[in-house]
C-alpha cells in the first residue's frame, strides 16, 4: 500500500466517493466538507503541490484548469458559481502532499479565505 493517501485513492486502494475519473485526474467528495460541494481534484500522478507542477508533462498541466471546469459543471456549480483553491506549504495549512485542488460551492462562500 503506497503511504500517500491521494496516491492510495487513485490506485484504488483507498474508498472515496468518485466524482470524475479521466486517465490522468481524479475527482472524490472531500471527507471533510468545508462546503456544500466539496471536491478534491488530483492528478493521478504524485507531485507534493503546486510548487512542484513544473514536474508534470505538459499536456497534464494544460488539461488540469479544463478538468476542473469539467468537474465543476458536473456538479452543477457553474450557474451560481464556486471557488476553485489549492494549498501549499504551511502558510496554507497544507495537509495532503499531493498536488489536489478543492471546488467549492453550492452557496455563497465567505469572503474570507
Ligand atoms: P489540504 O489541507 O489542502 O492539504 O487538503 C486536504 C484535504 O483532503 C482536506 O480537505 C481533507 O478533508 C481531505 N481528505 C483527507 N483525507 C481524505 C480522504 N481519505 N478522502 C477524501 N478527502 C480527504
Amino acid at each position: 500500500m503506497t503511504e500517500c493517501i491521494f496516491c492510495g485513492i487513485a490506485a484504488g486502494e483507498i474508498p472515496a466517493q468518485i466524482v470524475a475519473d479521466d486517465p490522468e485526474f481524479l475527482a472524490f467528495r472531500d471527507i471533510a466538507p468545508k462546503a456544500p460541494v466539496h471536491i478534491v481534484v488530483i492528478p493521478r500522478r504524485h507531485v507534493a503541490s503546486l510548487a512542484a507542477a513544473a514536474d508534470l508533462p505538459e499536456a497534464v498541466r494544460a488539461r488540469m484548469p479544463v478538468f476542473l471546469a469539467e468537474v465543476a459543471e458536473l456538479e452543477g456549480l457553474g450557474p451560481t458559481g464556486y471557488r476553485v483553491v489549492t494549498n501549499h506549504g504551511p502558510d496554507s495549512r497544507q495537509s495532503v502532499f499531493h498536488l489536489h485542488w478543492h471546488v467549492l460551492g453550492g452557496t455563497l462562500l465567505s469572503d474570507a479565505m
